[in-house]
C-alpha cells in the first residue's frame, strides 16, 4: 500500500500528497508518531487531514498511512460509566498507560476493555430466523443497564449456533447462517460516527422527559425524543442546567459531552455522580452515565468529533429500546472548532467567519435525536433527547450558532444575565423562553395527575405576564396607582418567582422536584391567589389580607424544602389557606362593611 507524505502543517490541519488510495473520512496515522487524523477533504492525491492530537514536532516529509476506515466507535458492554475523549479513547485507561492525565500522542489503546469477560444470556435458539436489530442475548452491564446484544445492521438469517456463558467482546457468541455464508457475531459492533444508525420509523415525541426542574417541567417542557437549547452568557447557569438534567431526568441513560468547556467541570461530574443516588432505582447515577470529555485543555479538532461520538453511542442504546438524553456543553465551542478548520482549509467564510454549512451540520446533529420504532422483529421504542448549551459571546442571541440552533430545536430556555446577577436560578427567562411541546405535555400531565394541571400552568403564566405589564405601570406612575387586586397580583407573581421558579441546585431537597410536588406547590400558590381575590371581591382590604396570611406565606416560601415523601404537608397547607382566609373574612377583620 502506498504511503503518503506530509507537505504542510497548519495547527491541527495536515496536508499530505501521494494519497490517491485514500478517501474522504478515512482515518489516517500521521507522522512518525502515528497520531490519529481524519481526511476531511481530497483534491487529486492531496488529502487534508484533521488531526486529533497536537501536531507540534511533526514535520513535512513524514509518512501518512490511511486505514481505509471511517472514524468509528466501539459499541459493546463496558461502555457505560466510562469517560472517553472526543474520539472514544478511554481517559482513565489512558492515564494509567501513559502515567499522565494528559493524552500522550500516538498511544494506541482500544476504546473498550477487550479482556474483561461478560456473562451473556442468550435470548434466541438454534433455528430461529433473525433480522437486523433483533436481540440475541443480554448482558447485565451495570445494575441499571441491561445491554442488549443486537443483530448488526445488514445481517439476516437463521441462528446456527448460540453460546451461553462468559465472553470477552471479541469472542463469538452467535453464528448466523446467511445468504452469503455463515456470519460469526461477537458482542462488539463498530459504527462510523458521522452516519446515523437506522431505525424503522420516527414517531412524534409527545411524552414528557421530566427534568425535575420546576421552571422547565411546568412551563417549558421537553419530550422524550425532543430537542432543547440553553443559550446564555457566561455565568448564567448553562452548565448547571445541563448537570441538573443529567442527574435527574427520567431517562434510562445519559450521555454527557463536555465540549470545549472547563476541564474541572467534567472532573466535578466524575466525582459527584458516583455518589448521587438515582431516586427511581436507588442506584448510583454513574451506572447510567457515559461521559465524553473534550475540554478546553484538549486538542481542538477532537472537539468537532466529540458530539458525533456522543450521539452515535446514544443511538446504539436507543436501538436497545431505551430513552437516552444527550447533553452537549457547549455547541458554540464545537462550532468554533468547525470554524477554525474551515479557516485553515481556506473555505469561503459565511456569517461571522463560520462556514456556510454550519446550519446544515447543526440540523443533521439534532435530526439524530428523536423518538423511534427500532429495527428488529419485536417492536421496541427508543428515544434520544438532545439538550445543548449555546454560549453566544456577550449573550447576543442574534449570532449564527444560536440562530441556526433555534431553527431546529423546539424548546428554548433563554438564560438571562440580569436574573443570574440577582441570583435568580435557574436564570430561565420565563417571558422569552418557549416550548413547542407544551400542549402535548400538558395534556399528558392532566391525565397522569388526574387534575387541572394545564389550567394551573396557564393561570400561573398569565400572572407572571401580568406582573411584567403592571411593573411597566408602576415604573411610570408608582405602585399606589394600582388597584388592590393588581397589587395582590404582584405579591402572587413574586411568590411564583421566588418560591416556585427559583430552584437551588445545591440544596439536597430542592435540587429535585417531582411533577407531583410541582403540582401541589403550584396549586397551593394559585389557591392562595384565588382565595385572596375572593376576599378582596367580598370587600376585604389588601393590608388585612397580607397581615392575616403572613404565616401562610412563610410556609408557601418553604414548600420547596418539603421532602418528596412528605408531600401531604403541602396538601395540608393548601387546605389551611382556604380555612384561614375564609375565617379571617368571616370574623369581619377584613370586611369593610
Ligand atoms: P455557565 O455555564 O452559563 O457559564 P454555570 O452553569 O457554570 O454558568 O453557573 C454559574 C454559577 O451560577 C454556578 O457556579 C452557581 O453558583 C450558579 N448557579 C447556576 N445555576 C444554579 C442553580 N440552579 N442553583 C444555584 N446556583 C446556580
Ligand atoms: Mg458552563
Amino acid at each position: 500500500m502506498k504511503v503518503g507524505k506530509i507537505t504542510r502543517i497548519s495547527g491541527p490541519l495536515v496536508m499530505a500528497d501521494n494519497m490517491e488510495e485514500a478517501s474522504i473520512q478515512d482515518i489516517c496515522y500521521v507522522g512518525d508518531l502515528g497520531i490519529v487524523g481524519e481526511i476531511i477533504e481530497m483534491r487529486g492525491d492531496v488529502a487534508s487531514i484533521q488531526v486529533y492530537e497536537e501536531t507540534s514536532g511533526i514535520g513535512p516529509g513524514e509518512p501518512v498511512q490511511t486505514t481505509g476506515e471511517a472514524l468509528s466507535v466501539e459499541l459493546a458492554p463496558g461502555i457505560v460509566s466510562q469517560m472517553f475523549d472526543g474520539i472514544q479513547r478511554p481517559l482513565d485507561v489512558f492515564a494509567e498507560k501513559t502515567n499522565s492525565t494528559f493524552l500522550s500522542r500516538g498511544v494506541k489503546i482500544p476504546s473498550l476493555d477487550h479482556e474483561k469477560k461478560w456473562a451473556f444470556e442468550p435470548k434466541v435458539a438454534i433455528g430461529d430466523e433473525v433480522i437486523e436489530g433483533d436481540v440475541l442475548g443480554n448482558v447485565q452491564e451495570t445494575k441499571l443497564i441491561q445491554h442488549k446484544i443486537m443483530v448488526p445492521v445488514g445481517v439476516k438469517g437463521k441462528v446456527k449456533a448460540i453460546y451461553d456463558g462468559e465472553f470477552t467482546i471479541d469472542e463469538v457468541v452467535c453464528v448466523i447462517e446467511t445468504n452469503n455464508g455463515d456470519k460469526e457475531l461477537t458482542m462488539l459492533q463498530k459504527w462510523p460516527v458521522r452516519s446515523s444508525r437506522p431505525a424503522k420509523e420516527k414517531l412524534n415525541p409527545s411524552v414528557p422527559m421530566s427534568t425535575r426542574q420546576r421552571v422547565i417541567d411546568t412551563f417549558f417542557p421537553v419530550t422524550k425524543g425532543g430537542a432543547a437549547a440553553v443559550p446564555g452568557p457566561f455565568g448564567a447557569g448553562k452548565t448547571i442546567v445541563q448537570h441538573q438534567i443529567a442527574k435527574w431526568a427520567d431517562v434510562d441513560l445519559v450521555v454527557y459531552v463536555g465540549c470545549g468547556e472547563r476541564g474541572n467541570e467534567m472532573t466535578d461530574v466524575m466525582n459527584e455522580f458516583p455518589e448521587l443516588i438515582d431516586p427511581e432505582t436507588g442506584e448510583s447515577l454513574m451506572k447510567r452515565t457515559i461521559l465524553i470529555a473534550n475540554t478546553s485543555n484538549m486538542p481542538v479538532s477532537a472537539r468537532e468529533a466529540s458530539i458525533y461520538t456522543g450521539i452515535t453511542i446514544a443511538e446504539y442504546f436507543r436501538d436497545m429500546g431505551y430513552s437516552v438524553a444527550i447533553m452537549a456543553d457547549s455547541t458554540s465551542r464545537w462550532a468554533e472548532a468547525l470554524r477554525e478548520m474551515s479557516g485553515r482549509l481556506e473555505e469561503m467564510p459565511g456569517d461571522e467567519g463560520y462556514p456556510a454549512y454550519l446550519g446544515s451540520r447543526l440540523a443533521e446533529y439534532y435530526e439524530r435525536a428523536g423518538n423511534v420504532v427500532t429495527l428488529g422483529t419485536e417492536s421496541r421504542q427508543g428515544s434520544i433527547t438532545a439538550i445543548s448549551a449555546v454560549s453566544p459571546s456577550g449573550g447576543d442571541m442574534s449570532e449564527p450558532v444560536t440562530q441556526n440552533t433555534l431553527r431546529v430545536v423546539k424548546v428554548f430556555w433563554g438564560l438571562d444575565s440580569t436574573l443570574s446577577q440577582q441570583r435568580h436560578f435557574p436564570a430561565v427567562d420565563w417571558l422569552q423562553s418557549y416550548s413547542l411541546y407544551s400542549d402535548d405535555v400538558n395534556e399528558y400531565f392532566d391525565q397522569k395527575l388526574d387534575a387541572d394541571w394545564s389550567d394551573l400552568v396557564g393561570e400561573s403564566m398569565r400572572l407572571l405576564q401580568k406582573e411584567s405589564d403592571l411593573n411597566e405601570i408602576v415604573r411610570l406612575v408608582g405602585v399606589d396607582s394600582l388597584s388592590e387586586k393588581d397589587q395582590f397580583i404582584l405579591e402572587i407573581a413574586k411568590e411564583l418567582r421566588e418560591d416556585y421558579l427559583q430552584q437551588n441546585a445545591f440544596d439536597d431537597v430542592d435540587t429535585f422536584s417531582s411533577i407531583e410536588k410541582q403540582y401541589y406547590m403550584l396549586n397551593t400558590i394559585i389557591s392562595f391567589y384565588n382565595e385572596g381575590i375572593n376576599a378582596l371581591d367580598l370587600g376585604g382590604y389588601l393590608s388585612e389580607l397580607l397581615k392575616g396570611s403572613s404565616t401562610l406565606r412563610d410556609r408557601i416560601a418553604r414548600m420547596k424544602n418539603v421532602s418528596e415523601d412528605n408531600l401531604q404537608e403541602i396538601k395540608d397547607l393548601q387546605n389551611e389557606i382556604k380555612e384561614t382566609i375564609r375565617d379571617t373574612l368571616q370574623k369581619g377583620d377584613m370586611a369593610n362593611d
